[in-house]
């Protein structure tokens, strides 16, 4: 059978296109790797508790803000468990043996930070302003007609936020609290353009909620849509090769057999692991030695504590700790002085409003400390694997300790993961955390667009736009922009 269109992985943004061109009356066939949809979506159980893997939190979901806008096509408004975060503080920044809150709000965020910092009305008055006028700047954040090619928001992509910030403050606590989401973001000190931290907090600014159970519902409905409008799903079906026949993709072969056929193609996977799925393809050896060129994001350890029943308190605030003074320092550590800090995350269960059963940790993992067991597969990497996960998990919760005393004793069981969980689970380069890095250095060179030089081969995903829930979200709207048009797709946006 031959469908409109084939779509390689079901990440969001695979999820998302399948979406939105079966609703548009595409024949769509979805090819999935893994036996769960979601790639970054997916949740697993451990001990009746329910982990996230990647989708934690999600903002500006709040009636007509930007995010809500977008999911009100998605049929995804008001259909989500979420539980809206504290807004006097969704994010504690410990930074130098202190607390400082992110509030929701705009003024809130002004008001709370000025109470430590009150010489710095000016910096953050103008850290607001600068936040209102990158997001304004994007089109189709704003759901503006973007067909135009207007680049207004590149002229954010070409500063640095460390260097935005020194420019506004010279107070450097105020620069590292400002500067502490960005595990975020995998910033990186003279690499990270001040457009995505800024996009990314102009969207929990404006509200920000946890999943109740897990983000995977998010593509447990999508899923049911696509069926729905008559879109083909395939689960454990990797696409084994691309096909290609001279200047056009003609076929995907998925586990070494089986051929699928299509008009059009959208990849939702990595473009470096695209490449090794290339048979003869058309495209020029510039764009792969472009592309591999790249650099990705950092990866990350990651510990999963499965809590005792009514024995840890939820906590409705994400904590972002540093023990270190520069917080650009974090993927810069020795065996001796790692962690630098971590992330917690503390979700929210339908069992209980007041406890928690499930904390997730995040914390830097370098690839070289994963390399020797790169050639194996999940589940059988070894007894080393687990010793080094278990030395690594049992420093991070020393720590963990220190900061939360009696956790260790609150907590059932634990579980771990690495880099090359999440390079075999959603097939990231190298478990990057958030896939190609992007440089203010160079634009250009690492803005990947959905458009290929191939003309029935689009991309999507993390890695053209930029990651996160807003930023795959824009990113699907722009690849099938490219096969329904522009004005057409913004119209349905609109009027959802
Ligand atoms: C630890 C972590 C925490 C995060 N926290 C947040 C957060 O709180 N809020 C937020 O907004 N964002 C967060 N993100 C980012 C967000 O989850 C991702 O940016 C987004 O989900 C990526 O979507 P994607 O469409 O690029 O696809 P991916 O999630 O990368 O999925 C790609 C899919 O392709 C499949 N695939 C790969 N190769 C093949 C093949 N050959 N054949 C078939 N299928 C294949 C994979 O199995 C996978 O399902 C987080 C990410 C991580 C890793």
């Amino acid at each position: 059978m031959k469908y409109d269109v084939v779509i390689i992985g079901s990440g969001l943004g695979g999820l998302q296109c399948a979406y939105i061109l079966s609703r548009e009356g595409y024949n769509v066939c979805l090819a999935e790797k893994n036996p769960q949809l979601g790639g970054c979506l997916q949740t697993f159980k451990r001990n009746n508790s329910l982990f996230d893997t990647g989708m934690h939190y999600i903002g500006s979901m709040d009636k007509g803000q930007v995010l809500d806008n977008f999911f009100r096509y998605f049929r995804l408004s008001g259909r989500l468990n979420l539980r809206r975060m504290d807004e006097n503080g969704y994010e504690i920044i410990q930074y130098g043996e202190r607390e400082y809150k992110l509030a929701m709000g705009y003024e809130r965020f002004v008001e709370t930070l000025l109470s430590s910092f009150p010489k710095e009305k000016e910096a953050l008055s103008q850290y607001i302003h600068k936040l209102k006028e990158i997001s304004n700047s994007v089109d189709l954040y704003n759901m503006r007609d973007f067909s135009g090619q207007k680049t207004g928001y590149l002229d954010y992509y070409s500063v640095g936020i460390n260097d935005y910030l020194d420019a506004i403050t010279t107070n450097k606590t105020l620069k590292n609290v400002l500067l502490g989401t960005s595990p975020l973001y995998a910033g990186v000190k003279n690499r990270t353009p001040l457009y995505i931290p800024m996009i990314i907090h102009s969207s929990y600014i404006e509200s920000a909620y946890r999943f109740v159970d897990g983000g995977s519902q998010i593509s447990d409905l999508l899923a049911g849509y696509i069926t729905e409008y008559g879109g083909t799903i395939m689960k454990n079906a990797r696409v084994t090769k691309l096909l290609f026949d001279n200047q056009s993709l003609k076929a995907v072969e998925i586990n070494n057999s089986e051929r699928i056929e299509g008009k059009y193609f959208i990849s939702n996977i990595h473009p470096k692991s695209m490449f090794d799925l290339f048979d003869n393809a058309p495209l020029r050896p510039a764009y792969h030695k472009r592309i591999n060129s790249l650099e990705d994001t950092f990866g990350i350890f990651s510990l999963y504590l499965s809590m005792k029943e009514n024995a840890f308190e939820y906590i409705n605030s994400n904590y972002y700790v540093f023990k270190t003074d520069d917080i650009w320092d974090g993927d810069n550590y020795t065996q001796e002085n790692w962690p630098k800090g971590y992330m917690m995350h503390i979700s929210p269960t339908s069992k209980s409003d007041k406890y928690t059963d499930a904390i997730i940790i995040n914390t830097y993992m370098n690839w070289d400390e994963v390399r020797p067991w790169e050639k194996t597969v999940v589940g059988r990497r070894g007894e080393s694997y687990k010793a080094f996960k278990h030395q690594k998990a049992e420093k991070l919760l020393d720590l963990l300790e220190k900061d939360f005393p009696g956790i260790r004793s609150k907590t059932a069981a634990y579980y771990t993961s690495t880099p090359l969980t999440y390079r075999d689970y959603t097939g990231t380069y190298k478990g990057s955390i958030y896939g190609l890095m992007k440089d203010f250095n160079n634009p250009l060179k690492t803005m990947i667009m959905p458009r290929t030089k191939v003309p029935n081969f689009l991309l999507t995903g993390q890695n053209i736009n930029i990651h996160g829930v807003i930023g795959v979200t824009i990113g699907s709207v722009l690849t099938c922009a490219e096969l329904i048009g522009t004005e057409n797709l913004l119209t349905k946006l609109r009027n959802a």
